[in-house]
């Protein structure tokens, strides 16, 4: 019988998370009832709201209850199933959480069907949620026309990364932020961005200012805060404000104040929208179809940030807001596994 070894939620964290916020788990898998499936994960996806969903406000996911499996996303291959639409080998991506070995029933399950060319990373680094996130905040939200600047913070990461080179790939002027001098040169000298600006080191408001002389007409947030306010303050009338995420405020205690330029939304008849790509979840081909051909054409690349064995889960979510991650951050929870 397999041992399922899991994280489970221990404490709420305070701060960043931290390895003392969890408690690992092991017991038998249970078995299975007519219509689950067993899955054997493979690659875990580590993320920004991982900190979201273990504190104990509401958000657009109930809290993850204390005591219970750690809430994730994963692709895993069936083991057995009892229901009729998986067979036996069948590759999945699903919510599959911090754990070896996953009974799910047939819901939010769906079938990766793998290309002889496509290593099972791509479909955490590109396809999957992270690049339909890109896709949708950009395209939906942004709405890029050719010649227009735009502008992406927390640029180097996983969705910053795609978000930028669909801009090259759109026609836009692309200026990246990033926490690192290898970063921004990962970002021109690699992914063909126009400028990039290490907000660690400069002073943000002149760098956008030298790099947009012609202002910002999309500014693609990932990270709230202090990038937020500096480009709102060089936005152009008719600006598009895709907000994706704060992750300057995850680990907050309290409500951090808002943007100073918040008027310029008004005076400039911007639009700043939020969005959570599960509700993007039905039009997942439209992305796929989008990231696979500019994959194929070689305008769009990824890169992704194993770390090896479940046990080491706990530790690498600090990665992502130290800015240690190049790329994906990913588990590989079956290291036995090979591409
Ligand atoms: P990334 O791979 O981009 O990793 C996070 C990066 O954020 C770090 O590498 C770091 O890069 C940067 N960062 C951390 N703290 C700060 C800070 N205080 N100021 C500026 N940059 C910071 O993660 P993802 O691509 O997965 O996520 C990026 C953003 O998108 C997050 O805010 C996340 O919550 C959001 N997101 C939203 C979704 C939605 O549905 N709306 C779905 C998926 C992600 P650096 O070295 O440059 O500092």
């Amino acid at each position: 019988m397999a041992i399922n070894k899991q994280w489970q939620l221990k404490k709420r964290p305070e701060g960043e998370l931290t390895p003392d916020d969890f408690k690992w788990v092991e017991e038998p898998v249970a078995d299975l009832e007519d219509g689950q499936v067993l899955v054997r994960q493979i690659y875990l996806s580590l993320d920004p709201t991982n900190r979201i969903w273990t504190g104990e406000k509401e958000s657009y996911l109930p809290p993850v209850e204390l005591g219970s499996v750690m809430r994730g996303g994963g692709i895993g291959v069936v083991e057995l199933s009892r229901n009729p639409r998986f067979n036996e080998g069948d590759f999945v991506q699903a919510q599959l959480n911090w754990q070896t070995h996953a009974v799910v029933d047939g819901r939010g399950l769906s079938k990766i069907l793998v290309a002889d060319d496509t290593p099972l990373t791509a479909y955490h680094g590109l396809f999957g949620p992270i690049g339909m996130t890109a896709y949708f905040g950009l395209m939906d939200i942004g709405k890029p026309k050719p010649g227009e600047t735009l502008v992406v913070s927390a640029a180097a990461g996983a969705v910053g990364s795609l978000v930028g080179q669909m801009g090259s790939k759109e026609g836009c002027r692309v200026v990246g932020l990033a926490g690192s001098d290898e970063k921004c040169r990962w970002l021109t000298d690699t992914l063909g961005f126009d400028a990039a600006i290490n907000y660690k080191t400069e002073n943000v408001t002149d760098s956008l200012a030298k790099h947009c002389p012609d202002g910002i007409d999309i500014y693609f947030d990932n990270v709230g805060g202090e990038i937020l306010d500096a480009a709102l303050g060089l936005i152009n009338v008719g600006a598009r404000i895709p907000l994706c995420g704060m992750i300057s405020q995850y680990n907050a205690s309290k409500p951090q104040p808002g943007p100073r330029n918040m008027m310029n939304i008004l005076i400039k008849r911007a639009t700043l929208k939020g969005f959570i790509v599960i509700d993007y979840f039905s039009r997942a081909k439209e992305a796929h179809d989008y990231l696979l051909e500019g994959l194929k054409a070689g305008q769009l690349t990824y890169r992704v940030d194993i770390v090896d064995g479940l046990e080491r889960a706990p530790e690498a979510p600090s990665l992502l807001f130290s800015g240690g991650n190049q790329g994906k951050l990913i588990v590989k929870v079956d290291t036995d596994w090979q591409e």
